[in-house]
C-alpha cells in the first residue's frame, strides 16, 4: 500500500504538541473541500442539542433520508415521556420540491396537534427546504397561532455551514423556547447546559450537585421536557458541559437574561472534583464548599486505589482520541495520564484556538494534534505512533477495528455512563479490557516506521 500524502492546505489544521502553544493552528473553520470531513451536517449538529428533549415532537421536513437520524443512534434516556423516540418527517418528492412543500409542512403540524397534543414541535428545514426557500417561519408562526402550541423552526439545511453552525440554531431555538419566561424571578440553583443523558449520566451529576446541596433548576437538554426547560431563565448560573454545542446559549443567556456561567467537565477524576469545587465556589454557601471538597477527596482516593489494581496493565500504552469538542478531548488527556497512558494522537471537529492551547500543555512534544480530521489522515497517524486504542464515535469505530486496535466509544451510541466518579470505574475497565484483548496480537498487520502496510 502507497503512502499517504497529507493535503497540502490540511497541514496547517495539523500541528505537534507543545508547537508554540498550537498559536499557529487553523481550527474553528470551514472543511476543506475534498478532505472527507468526519464532521456531520448543519442539521445533525441541530438535532443533537435538541433530540434529548423527552416530550417534544421533531418534524424534519425535507426528504425522508434527512429523518434517518433519531432517537436509536444517540440513546439521551428519560425519567418521563418517550415521545422523543419518535421521529417525524414531511417526507418531501419531486412534487414538492417542484410546487413547495409550505402546504405538507402545514398539514404534517396539524396532524400532530389534532391527534397527539403536543407542548411544543420543533421543525428542522433541510438542505432542500432552503434551496426552494419553504418559508418554515411563517408556517411555524401560523400553526403557533391556529393551535395555541409552541412550533419552533431550526434553521439547518446542511450546506449552510458545518456541525457548530447546527447547535448555534438549535441554541436560537432553546432562546425562542424559553425567552417567555425570562421575566421570573430568579432563584439559586443551575442549569446543566450541554449534557444529554446519555446512559444516564445527568443522574449522576445531578446527584453529585444534590449531595453538596447544589439545587439544579433544569438541564439542557438531557431528560429535559418542556415544563423544566421552561424553567430554565430562573436559574442563578449556567453550568456549560459541553463547551462546542452550549457556550453560546450560555453567552446569549448571560447578555439577554442575566445569568452568568461557568465551563465545567465532568469526565475524569481530576475534572470532575475541579468542577463540583468551581461550581460550589460559584454559587454555594460556605457549607457546600466543604462538601464539595470533601466530597471531591473521598471519591480521589476511593479512586486512586482502585486505579492502582490496573497500573502493570496499562502503563506505557499509547492512546489516541478524536472527540466532538474540546473540552472532552482535554478530559481525556488528564484521565488517561492518571492511568499511565500517553496521549499520542489527539483530535476534535469542533475545538477552538483555546481548547488547543490547552491540549498543547498537557501531550508531549510529539504528539498529533488535528483539528477537523479525515479518516485517512487518522489511519495514518495512528498507524505511526502506534496507538493502542483510538476512543471516538460511531464514525471512528470501524477505523480503529479495520486497523486491529481496541476502540472505546465516547460518543453518543454508548450504553454505559462515563461520566464523574462512577465513569472513571467503567472507563478504566473498558480501556483495561479492550486495551489487552488476545484478540489483538492475531490482527496486527506489519507497518512501516512511516505508516504504510508492509
Ligand atoms: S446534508 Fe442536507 S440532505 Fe444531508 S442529512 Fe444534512 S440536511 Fe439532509
Amino acid at each position: 500500500m502507497s503512502e499517504l500524502k497529507i493535503l497540502e492546505e490540511r497541514k496547517q489544521f495539523i500541528q505537534y504538541g507543545n508547537a508554540d502553544g498550537c498559536s499557529g493552528m487553523k481550527c474553528d473553520s470551514e472543511s476543506l473541500s475534498g478532505a472527507v470531513s468526519q464532521r456531520a451536517c448543519v442539521y445533525c449538529g441541530a438535532r443533537v442539542v435538541l433530540n434529548p428533549i423527552t416530550d417534544a415532537f421533531h418534524i424534519v421536513h425535507g426528504p425522508i433520508g434527512c429523518a434517518s437520524y433519531t432517537w436509536d443512534i444517540r440513546g439521551s434516556l428519560s425519567s418521563g415521556s418517550e415521545r422523543y423516540r419518535n421521529s417525524f418527517s414531511t417526507d418531501l418528492s419531486e412534487k414538492d420540491i417542484v410546487f413547495g412543500g409550505e402546504k405538507k409542512l402545514a398539514a404534517a403540524i396539524g396532524e400532530l396537534a389534532a391527534n397527539h397534543n403536543p407542548k411544543v414541535i420543533f421543525v428542522y428545514a433541510t438542505c432542500i427546504v432552503g434551496v426552494i426557500g419553504d418559508d418554515v417561519e411563517a408556517v411555524c408562526k401560523a400553526a403557533e397561532k391556529k393551535y395555541g402550541i409552541r412550533v419552533i423552526p431550526v434553521k439547518s439545511p446542511g450546506f449552510s455551514g458545518n456541525k457548530s453552525f447546527g447547535y448555534k440554531m438549535a441554541c436560537n431555538a432553546i432562546m425562542e423556547l424559553i425567552s417567555p419566561y425570562k421575566s421570573g424571578e430568579k432563584r439559586q440553583g443551575v442549569n446543566i447546559l450541554g449534557e444529554f443523558n446519555l446512559a444516564g449520566e445527568m443522574w449522576i451529576i445531578k446527584n453529585y450537585l444534590r449531595k453538596i446541596g447544589i439545587q439544579v433548576v433544569s438541564s439542557i437538554t438531557g431528560d429535559a421536557s418542556f415544563d423544566s426547560i421552561s424553567k430554565a431563565p430562573q436559574a442563578a448560573l449556567n453550568i456549560v458541559q459541553c463547551a462546542g454545542s452550549m457556550t453560546y446559549l450560555a453567552k446569549r443567556m448571560e447578555e439577554e437574561m442575566g445569568t452568568p456561567y461557568i465551563k465545567v467537565s465532568f469526565f475524569g477524576i481530576e475534572d470532575t472534583s475541579a468542577s463540583l469545587i468551581r461550581i460550589a465556589e460559584a454559587i454555594g454557601s460556605q457549607g457546600s464548599i466543604n462538601r464539595a471538597k470533601t466530597f471531591a477527596r473521598t471519591e480521589s482516593d476511593r479512586l486512586e486505589a482502585y486505579l492502582s489494581k490496573f497500573q502493570n496493565n496499562l502503563k506505557g500504552k499509547k492512546a489516541a482520541i478524536y472527540v466532538g469538542g474540546g473540552f472532552k478531548a482535554i478530559s481525556l488527556i488528564r484521565q488517561f495520564t492518571a492511568m499511565g497512558i500517553k496521549t499520542v494522537v489527539v483530535g476534535t471537529q469542533t475545538g477552538k484556538q483555546e481548547d488547543y492551547g490547552v491540549i498543547s500543555g498537557l501531550v508531549d512534544k510529539d504528539t498529533i494534534i488535528l483539528d477537523d480530521a479525515n479518516p485517512a489522515e487518522l489511519e495514518m497517524f495512528m498507524k505511526q505512533t502506534g496507538a493502542d486504542i483510538l476512543v471516538g464515535g460511531v464514525k471512528e469505530r470501524p477505523l480503529a477495528y479495520k486497523l486491529g486496535i481496541a476502540f472505546c466509544d465516547h460518543n453518543h451510541e454508548r450504553k454505559h455512563a462515563l461520566a464523574g466518579y462512577d465513569g472513571v470505574v467503567n472507563f478504566t475497565e473498558e480501556i483495561n479490557r479492550s486495551m489487552n484483548s488476545p484478540v489483538w496480537q492475531y490482527l496486527k498487520a506489519p507497518v512501516s516506521a512511516k505508516g504504510a502496510l508492509l
